[in-house]
C-alpha cells in the first residue's frame, strides 16, 4: 500500500517543518514535507502559520500602517507636512498578500532545489511510521518513512462565548484581511498578537478597545519595560482595559455587544469587529492514528524529551505543536536540530537564549530571565539601564522613548538578561543574544567599541551602567 518510501517526512511546513526538512535534504536524506494549508489563490501555500497568517503579514501591514501614522505624527516634527493623505486599504491589503504569495512561493523554490518532495494534505500518522495523506479531493495515498517528524503547528484559542464568524468576531486571520478600518475594534487579549494588530488598525484609525483578563500587562516581560511599554501604547491611542473579563459577545445589527467585569463590576461595549487573541493552541486534530503511541500532555501538546523525540521509534514533533515558546525561531531551530540528530549529527537549542520581539512602536524585545525571575530563584544580581533619550541617534530620528536594562550575576557578571523597549530594539537584541550564548558578562559588552551615533549605544551604555560607569547618564 506504501509506494514512497523516504528516509524522513516532515508533517506540516511552517517555519519547523519546512526549515527541518531543508536541512535534513542538505544532509543527504531523501525527504517529503506534507502540508494542508490553501492560500488565497485556492492552491497550496507553504510556511505554515508564520508565512500566511503570522509573522510576515503582520510585519506587513505594521510597516504600511507605521508610514501612515509617521505621515501625521511624526513628519511634521522634521518639517514635513503632508496633506490629504489617505490609505487605499485594497493596496495596502494587496501588498501584504503579495509578500506572503512570494515568500510561500519561495519555499516550493527552495524544496525542489533541495530535491524535497512535497506533497498536500492532511497527514495522518500510522503505526509503523507511515503516513497517510487526504487530498483535497479525498483521495488518499499513504507514504512512509524510517523518521516521521511532527510539525503540525497550532490554530488560534477559540472562546466559547465569543466563536469566531469571520466576519465580525475574527481571529489573526480575520484581522489581517479587513475590507475597510473598522470604526471600533474590540480585541480580548492584550498578548502579542492583540498588540500588534490592535496598533495597526489603531493606526489607521479604528478605536481600539482591548481587554485583557490578566491584572498585569505583558506578564512575561519584564515589569519596567512592560510598564513604559504601556505608557506608550496609551500614547498612542490603545485603550487596554486591565482585570476585564469577557463573559459575552453577541453580534447585531449595529455591531458586537460586549459584557465583560472588571474591578468596578460589569459593562458593556460596542464595537464593529471583535478581534479574539488570547493564545494558541497545538494543532493536532486528525494527525495520529489511534495506535501510534505518541502522547498528549493536559494542554493537547506532543509530549517530547528535550531531543524532540516522542519516545516513539522514530518519531519527533517540533515547533508550536510541542512545549516552550510558540515562535517561528524557535521551531526553525528544533527543526534544524531534528535533521541533524537523525542524520547522527550533534543538533542543539539553547533554550536560555531564545529571543522575544513584539513589533509594536516602541519595539519590545528580550533575552533570558527578567528581574523578578532572578528575585524568585534567590540569584544575586546586577542591574544597568539606559534610557534612549540620551542616545543621539535616537533623538535625530525623533525615536527618544524607551531604555535598555540589562541583568548580570552580581558575583560573575554573567549576562543573564536583557530587555528593551524602544526604536530598532529588534535587531539590537541579536548582540545581546550572541553574548549570552558566549556566556558573556556585562563587561565584555562595556569593552567593545559601538560606533557613533547608532542605537546599539544604548546597549553599551546600559553594559558600563551595570557597573556605574555610564557615561551620558548619571549612575
Ligand atoms: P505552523 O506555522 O502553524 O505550521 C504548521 C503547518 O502544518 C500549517 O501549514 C498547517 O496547515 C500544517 N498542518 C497541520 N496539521 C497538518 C496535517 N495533519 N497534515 C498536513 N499539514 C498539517 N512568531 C515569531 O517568531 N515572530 C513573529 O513575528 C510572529 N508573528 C506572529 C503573528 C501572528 C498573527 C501569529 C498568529 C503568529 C506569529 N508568530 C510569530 C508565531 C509563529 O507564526 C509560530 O510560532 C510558527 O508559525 C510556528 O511554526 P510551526 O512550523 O510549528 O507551525
Ligand atoms: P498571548 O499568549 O501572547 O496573549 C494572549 C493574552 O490573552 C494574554 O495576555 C492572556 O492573559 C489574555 N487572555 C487569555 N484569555 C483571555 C480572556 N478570556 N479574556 C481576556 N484576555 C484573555 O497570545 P496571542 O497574542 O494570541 O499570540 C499567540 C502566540 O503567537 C504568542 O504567544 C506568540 O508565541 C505568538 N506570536 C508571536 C509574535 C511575535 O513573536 N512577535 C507575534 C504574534 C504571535
Amino acid at each position: 500500500m506504501s509506494d514512497q518510501k523516504f528516509d524522513v517526512i516532515f508533517i506540516g511546513a511552517g517555519p519547523a517543518g519546512y526549515v527541518g526538512a531543508i536541512r535534513a535534504a542538505q544532509l543527504g536524506l531523501k525527504v517529503a514535507c506534507v502540508d494542508a494549508f490553501t492560500g488565497k489563490d485556492g492552491k497550496q501555500a507553504l510556511g505554515g502559520t508564520c508565512l500566511n497568517v503570522g509573522c510576515i503579514p503582520s510585519k506587513a501591514l505594521l510597516d504600511s500602517s507605521k508610514q501612515f501614522y509617521n505621515i501625521a505624527h511624526n513628519l511634521p516634527v522634521h518639517g514635513i507636512t503632508v496633506d490629504g493623505a489617505k490609505v487605499d486599504l485594497a493596496t495596502f491589503i494587496g501588498r501584504k498578500d503579495k509578500i506572503v504569495k512570494q515568500f510561500t512561493g519561495g519555499i516550493g523554490q527552495l524544496f525542489k532545489a533541495n530535491k524535497v518532495t512535497a506533497f498536500y494534505g492532511m497527514g495522518k500518522l500510522l503505526k509503523g511510521n507511515q503516513v497517510e495523506i487526504t487530498a483535497q479531493d479525498g483521495g488518499k495515498q499513504t507514504i512512509s518513512a524510517t523518521n516521521v517528524v511532527l510539525a503540525s503547528g497550532s490554530v488560534p484559542i477559540e472562546l466559547p462565548f465569543a466563536k469566531f464568524d469571520g466576519k465580525h468576531v475574527v481571529d489573526n486571520a480575520g484581522a489581517l484581511d479587513f475590507t475597510e478600518v473598522p470604526k471600533r475594534l474590540g480585541v480580548i487579549g492584550a498578548g502579542v498578537i492583540g498588540l500588534e494588530l490592535g496598533s495597526v488598525w489603531r493606526r489607521l484609525g479604528a478605536e481600539v478597545t482591548v481587554l485583557e483578563a490578566m491584572p498585569d500587562f505583558l506578564g512575561a516581560a519584564d515589569a519596567d519595560i512592560a510598564k513604559i511599554a504601556f505608557k506608550e501604547f496609551t500614547k498612542l491611542g490603545l485603550n487596554i482595559k486591565m482585570g476585564a473579563k469577557l463573559s459575552k459577545a453577541e453580534v447585531k445589527k449595529d455591531g458586537v455587544h460586549l459584557v465583560y467585569a472588571d474591578k468596578d463590576g460589569e459593562q458593556s461595549l460596542v464595537v464593529d469587529k471583535l478581534l479574539v487573541a488570547v493564545g494558541r493552541r497545538a494543532y493536532t486534530d486528525g494527525l495520529l492514528a489511534e495506535d501510534t503511541g505518541v502522547k498528549l500532555d493536559e494542554r493537547g501538546r506532543i509530549v517530547v524529551d528535550e531531543h524532540c523525540h516522542t519516545g516513539v521509534d522514530g518519531v519527533w514533533a517540533i515547533g508550536d505543536a510541542v512545549r516552550g515558546p510558540m515562535l517561528a525561531h524557535k521551531g526553525s531551530e528544533e527543526g534544524v536540530a531534528v535533521a541533524e540528530w537523525i542524520a547522527g549529527k550533534a543538533g542543539h537549542v539553547n533554550f536560555d537564549t531564545i529571543p522575544w520581539v513584539i513589533y509594536t512602536e516602541p519595539e519590545i524585545a528580550w533575552a533570558g530571565k527578567t528581574e523578578k525571575q532572578l528575585k524568585d530563584e534567590g540569584v544575586p544580581y546586577k542591574v544597568g539601564t539606559f534610557p534612549f533619550a540620551a542616545i543621539g541617534r535616537a533623538v535625530a530620528m525623533n525615536e527618544a522613548f524607551g531604555q535598555v536594562k540589562m541583568l548580570a550575576h552580581a558575583e560573575t557578571d554573567r549576562i543573564l538578561g536583557v530587555h528593551m523597549v524602544g526604536p530598532g530594539v529588534s535587531e539590537l537584541i541579536a548582540e545581546c543574544v550572541v553574548a549570552m550564548e558566549f556566556k558573556g558578562s556585562s563587561e565584555d559588552l562595556a569593552r567593545i567599541v559601538h560606533a557613533h551615533p547608532t542605537l546599539s549605544e544604548a546597549v553599551h551604555e546600559a553594559a558600563l551602567s551595570v557597573d556605574k560607569r555610564a557615561i551620558h547618564k548619571g549612575n
